[in-house]
């Protein structure tokens, strides 16, 4: 009869609209009392940013807060320094996740803000500048926001919130792993708290507090390609008499580019081949030996994206044979495709549209950047999204890009971040409940 009861009572609430509107007012209400946290919390993140993997005093900050918080648990030391924070609703019902990167980039920092970044590294045997120049700063304290508005209304979760702090997404020290990857292979999404559904934004310089995302391939896989070209070396003058690996690798970077632009259903999803490095040869008279390259592939297909790997290492093997060359191919797999999933997509876009400045999130076009939010992506359904953070008045293209050591965040923007995570994950809840 009890049991009953409540599966009656269950229904009634997902039937009831009503009940959606307490919990909307709800986060709105939390979230502009934390706004004032929010941008304190993202200033100091922002003053003392910590490269990939040493996200120490990062990790401890994030730690402390959702403890301070009343988190169930606080989990430290994931994959380096990461951090996750398990909040229980009152109702039973399934997981749902939330992500943010909390690295820096070795960019010397010249906004001149009154809280800009003053730390230094080595980084690759030279001095440089640590600075928060992708916004991680914004990421982590939309999250810890998201974590004081939800913490505070735990009657309306059914389900658990998990909160992901991910150290080093823009890459680790050399010969270490890390990053979405190896949160991942720690178990991140298993075990008693694996999440069916994660969602996660990042900041970038376009109208600030709206909102923009795509269907399916939202930004691009990132694969580095390398090819050695062997020729046979010989005098200037006398080509015939030997194999001219440099005349070879111009005719591979033409044809590669013809992969592209003849061989691939370009309607379906951009792509694109860069040869980025090219190195052979030590004077004007003498053919040489080799040909080295590094190039990148970026692709928004993880179909299309096996089938241009094939393509090139087939382009490059047999451009390279037709002259008598040989060559070797390496593609190195970066970061996959940043996914996201149609359906969850479909169901979760009245939600951005809701929260978002203007009242309409933004399709966008697809980013060619690299994000490694797609490995969770590629685990679980997924949702990842743009959040715009420009000054007010300032067109895109006049804003310093992400990277920049000019790159500055509107801090108006970020209560915009902190209601949209938090109404995905309560909307996420209640669908499943
Ligand atoms: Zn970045
Ligand atoms: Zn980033």
């Amino acid at each position: 009869m009890i049991r009953v009861t409540i599966v009656f009572i269950g229904l009634l609430v997902a039937a009831s609209p009503g009940w959606a509107e307490d919990w909307q007012e709800m986060v709105a209400d939390r979230t502009a009392a934390a706004t004032d946290r929010v941008v304190a919390l993202r200033h100091d993140f922002h003053a003392s940013p910590e490269l990939g993997n040493r996200e120490f005093k990062t990790a401890a900050k994030v730690a402390m807060r959702l403890r301070e918080l009343g988190f169930d648990e606080v989990q430290t030391g994931i994959a380096y320094t990461g951090v996750v924070g398990i909040l229980k609703g009152d109702k039973p019902g399934p997981v749902v996740a939330l992500r943010a990167d909390m690295d820096g980039l070795p960019v010397t920092e010249k906004t001149g803000l009154p809280y800009a970044s003053k730390v230094t590294t080595q980084w690759r045997g030279q001095e440089s500048g640590v600075m928060h120049a992708c916004g991680h700063d914004a990421h982590m304290a939309i999250l810890l926001g998201v974590a004081e508005v939800l913490s505070g209304m735990r009657e309306q979760i059914p389900g658990t919130v998990k909160f992901i702090f991910q150290p080093a997404e823009e890459g680790t020290p050399p010969g270490e792993e890390g990053g979405a990857d190896l949160m991942i292979k720690e178990g991140v999404l298993t075990g008693e708290y694996a999440p069916g559904a994660i969602f996660g934004l990042h900041v970038f310089p376009f109208t600030p507090g709206a909102l923009g995302y795509r269907p399916g391939g939202m930004m691009a896989a990132s694969d580095g390609l390398y090819i050695k070209v062997k020729g046979v070396q010989t005098h200037g003058s006398m080509p015939w008499s030997g194999v001219d690996p440099i005349a070879v690798s111009a005719q591979i970077i033409n044809s590669l580019q013809q992969v592209v632009s003849r061989q691939i259903d370009l309607t379906n999803a951009p792509a694109v081949i860069t040869i980025g490095s090219i190195n052979g040869g030590n004077r004007g008279n003498i053919i040489p030996e080799e040909v080295e390259m590094i190039g990148t592939i970026r692709t928004l297909d993880p179909q299309m994206r096996l089938d241009v790997h094939a393509r090139i290492e087939k382009t490059v093997r047999l451009v390279a044979q037709a002259s008598g060359a040989e060559a070797d191919v390496e593609i190195r797999q970066g970061y996959p495709v940043t996914f996201n999933d149609l359906e969850l997509t479909a169901q979760m876009a009245p939600v951005l549209d809701r929260v978002a400045v203007g009242g309409q999130a933004i399709v966008g076009k697809p980013v060619l950047g690299a994000e490694d939010f797609s490995y969770f992506a590629q685990e679980i359904p997924a949702l990842f999204f743009g959040l715009g953070v420009a000054k007010e008045g300032v067109g895109p293209g006049d804003s310093a890009p992400n990277h920049s050591p000019y790159f500055e965040i509107n801090d108006a923007a970020l209560p915009v971040g902190v209601e949209a995570l938090s109404n995905l994950a309560l909307e996420w809840l209640h669908r499943a409940d």
